[in-house]
Order: C-alpha cells, then structure tokens, then sequence
C-alpha cells in the first residue's frame, strides 16, 4: 500500500494548528472509497480531520445527521485497527453525538454502530463509526429474526462467557 499527504487549509475547529501547516500522511488503499474521500481524491462532506481521524457525511442516511468517523490509516476491520486508534475514534464519535444533540437537526438520541465484517452487516471494508441521530418515531431499529431476544439460562450464559474468557486468556475468580 502506498502512502500519501493531503493538505489542510483550515475550516477544522479541532485540528492542531501545525497539524493545518504540516499537512498530513497515512497508509492508503486506492482501490478504497473511504481511502479516497480521506485523500480528496473523492468528493466527501468532511466535518472533522485530526492526525489519527476523519469524520464525513455518510452518503446514504438512515437519518438526517449520520455521519461515519473513519481511521485515516486504512485497516479493512477492526482485527488490524490499533488499539489506541480505536479508542480515539470512539472519543471523536461521542464528540459527534454531543454535537449532534446541539443543533438543529431532529436528534433526540444517537447510536454509535459499527458492524465487523460482512456477516454483521459491514459493507465498506475500511473500519468506521457510524453516528446516527435518532428521534422518537424514526422507525429505526436493530432487526432481530424470529421472536426476539432469548432468555438462556445462568448456566449458558455462564459458558458462553467462559468461551470468550478463554481466548481472553483472563481468569476471573
Ligand atoms: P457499513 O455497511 O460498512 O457499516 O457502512 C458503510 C456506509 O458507508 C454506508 O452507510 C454507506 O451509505 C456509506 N457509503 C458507501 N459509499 C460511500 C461513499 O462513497 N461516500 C460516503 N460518504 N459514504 C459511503
Ligand atoms: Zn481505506
């Protein structure tokens, strides 16, 4: 993968100002749409660019609002995404969901979503948050098949638990 610098000429509140005279380089995928966006090579609503994070509109709503916070440095899913980064992409979404609730747009709530893999439901294979504003009545939801949730027992749940806590490599007494 190749890397590349993209200027920053201001309009980014948050951006340290050596950051906007420096300019900025990172890992890119050129076969990747939000690689792209991140390096101008396509056009994006960008709301926010640090060092570590870009925030755009998503380009296909689900409400009025949604935006997606994206790593610069390309990492297909979160297997491969530094930890570090990860939680600072966390840090800028709750940024965003504050901001969110400050404006005019109908946002009574926000959901941080992001789906891991095609199985659940990732389409873009760049990591991103998706930040969704939500009202009451917007007829958006997790779509759960058959009745519902399950009610396993204490027993099950307790294995289940002990499953993830094996690959953990934890023991919790
Ligand atoms: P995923 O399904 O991977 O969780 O989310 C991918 C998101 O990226 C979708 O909500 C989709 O609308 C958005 N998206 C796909 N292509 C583009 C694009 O070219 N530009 C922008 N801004 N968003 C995109
Ligand atoms: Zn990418």
């Amino acid at each position: 993968m190749e890397s590349f610098k993209v200027a920053l000429p201001g309009g980014f509140p948050w951006c340290p100002r050596e950051l906007k005279n420096e300019g900025l380089s990172w890992v890119k995928d050129s076969s990747c749409i939000f690689c792209q966006i991140i390096g101008e090579k396509a056009h994006g609503s960008i709301i926010h660019r640090d060092e570590l994070v870009t925030a755009f509109m998503d380009i296909r709503p689900v409400n009025p609002g949604h935006l997606l916070v994206v790593p610069n440095e390309h990492t297909a899913d979160l297997r491969a995404l530094d930890e570090e980064v990860a939680g600072y992409i966390f840090k800028i979404g709750k940024r965003m969901a504050r901001t969110l609730r400050e404006t005019d747009l109908n946002c009574e709530g926000v959901n941080l979503h992001l789906a891991d893999g095609s199985a659940a439901g990732q389409s873009v294979f760049h990591t991103h948050l998706h930040v969704i504003p939500r009202f009451g009545g917007d007829g958006l939801g997790f779509l759960i098949h058959g009745q519902g949730h399950v009610s396993p027992s204490r027993e099950e749940l307790d294995e289940t638990a002990g499953i993830i806590m094996q690959a953990l490599g934890e023991d919790v007494a």
